[in-house]
């Protein structure tokens, strides 16, 4: 497992925010049951069979219950009236309907795309509660977030040009803010270590002059009211993301001073709190994380700054399972192999990089039923055409045999929505289950199967002679 993820839990004291050992065994036990109901559920309505062989399923209760936390987390250290803004990190999760039901929880949305503006859109998600931040944004991006409305996070020098181009063209609705790197180090994964020396986002605070030069940046533009800083996904510990929050305080505070008025008015902290992948918990929490903060820069909370978070990994990931049938058991060199219809297309990270990304897989058997039985060292697998196609390797769990189900558990982010159209693969169907506690369960389309023709129509299908035609000779 990755480090900080179980960060500040250790003792279970109330003031840690930290949950008893109780509530958190009650927690894995409602989780678990929810989902098992799900599969059930799913194939005995035929979303899972024979000619269905994967789903994504989200857990709708769960995913409102961590909207939920979140906002309790920062109500409890923040100064009565503060100006808090979650907004989800449209990549973990960039399926519209998810955007909505987080928007009903009062979630708005960080944007890094085009496409993922326009996701936050169509779901509904108003400018005023849009954040754009992405490192590569063009003129024409820029324009219109700013004709929007929607606040944007400049990642460095070259991109605040081209905003003072706008400017001086119209006034804008926007909040405008800068992009730092607080380069406080990074985490036990590098691809997502964004506050290392010589990360890519942001203006990188502890290179000779870039202090100074931010401050003068702001002082030279009175609308440069923002500050944001996100120190990194999954694998930092809590300790570096409030440290990291900590150093782009204390630059807002120099920058106020220096112009002799709150010119700074609201700090984006980013998102980034590590997700358990080890068993159905939730640890860290949201309180736990807010906690560490209001003790580590406790000015934070103190009312004098508007607040925007980002969490993506941490509202979505435990709510989501990938469902796959199992086509074939076979074995070899001894080993058992489940051959399955997940793989590198939804769980690319894992199947690349499994040692950073593991992910526990739950046995079903052709009913949907919890499988029993003694535990049986197999490898799971998927369905691409290369050797390394392995959801796990050499897992003890249920011997799964054919016509059983294998569920890769809390690919709520980054997984399922992440299609990788190796093989050609379809993006399998995703869908919301609410489940009452007494056998019933309600499935929603979140989104459809991708259909064969779809894969054509996407690989060129209406251009078949392009390259063949005279007029493309
Ligand atoms: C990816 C990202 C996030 C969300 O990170 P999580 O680990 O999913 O919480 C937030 N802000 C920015 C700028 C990001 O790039």
């Amino acid at each position: 497992m990755s480090d900080g993820t179980s960060t500040g839990v250790s003792g279970g004291l109330g003031d840690t925010g930290a949950r008893p050992e109780e509530v958190a065994r009650r927690e894995r036990a409602v989780r678990a049951a929810r989902r098992d109901e799900a599969v059930r559920a799913a194939v005995e309505q035929g979303l899972l069979g024979p000619d269905a062989p994967i789903v994504g399923l989200l857990d709708v209760a769960g995913i409102r219950e961590s909207a939920a936390e979140l906002r309790a987390a920062f109500e409890a250290v923040t100064a009565p009236g503060t100006s808090v803004l979650h907004a989800f990190a449209v990549k973990a999760t960039p399926l519209v309907p998810v955007l909505r039901l987080l928007h009903g929880e009062g979630i708005g949305a960080e944007v890094a795309s085009p496409g993922e503006l326009a996701l936050a859109r169509a779901a509904g998600v108003p400018s005023e509660r849009t954040v754009l931040d992405s490192p590569a944004k063009t003129p024409g991006e820029l324009r219109e977030a700013l004709a929007l409305g929607i606040a944007v996070n400049a990642d460095n020098p070259q991109e605040l040009e081209r905003v003072d181009a706008l400017m001086a063209e119209g006034a804008s609705a926007s909040p405008l803010g800068m992009r730092v790197n607080p380069q406080v180090g990074g985490g036990s994964i590098e691809a997502l270590s964004t506050a290392t020396a010589t990360s890519k986002f942001g203006v990188a605070l502890r290179d000779e002059g870039a202090r100074e030069w931010v401050v003068r940046a702001y002082l030279d533009r009175p609308w440069l009211t923002r500050l944001h800083a996100h120190t990194g996904s999954q694998g930092i510990p809590l300790a570096l993301m409030a440290e990291g929050v900590a150093a782009t305080y204390a630059l807002a505070e120099e920058i106020n001073e220096r112009a002799g008025r709150r010119q700074v008015d609201t700090l984006d902290i980013g998102g980034g709190l590590p997700v358990n992948f080890a068993s159905d918990e939730t640890t860290p929490t949201y309180a736990e994380y807010a906690r560490v903060l209001r003790e580590v820069v406790p000015g934070l909370f103190d009312g004098r700054y508007g607040l925007v978070t980002e969490f993506g990994r941490s509202l979505l990931a435990k709510h989501g399972t990938v469902v796959a049938r199992v086509e074939y058991a076979k074995s070899a060199g001894g080993r058992p192999v489940a051959v399955t219809h997940a793989g590198v297309q939804v769980a690319t990270r894992t199947v690349y990089t499994p040692e950073a990304w593991p992910l526990r897989i739950s046995a079903y058997d052709g009913e949907g039923s919890p499988k029993e039985g003694p535990d049986v060292v197999q490898d799971v697998a998927g369905p691409a055409c290369f050797a390394g196609d392995l959801l796990a390797v050499g897992r003890a769990m249920p011997l799964l045999e054919q016509g059983d189900y294998a569920a890769a558990l809390d690919t709520g982010a980054y997984y399922f929505a992440h299609h990788y159209a190796y093989n050609s693969l379809a993006r399998p169907g995703v869908y919301g289950f609410a489940a009452d506690g007494s056998g019933n369960v309600a499935f929603a389309t979140v989104r459809e199967a991708q259909s064969v023709a779809e894969i054509v129509a996407e690989a060129g299908g209406a251009h078949a002679d392009a390259l063949t035609s005279p007029s493309g000779s």
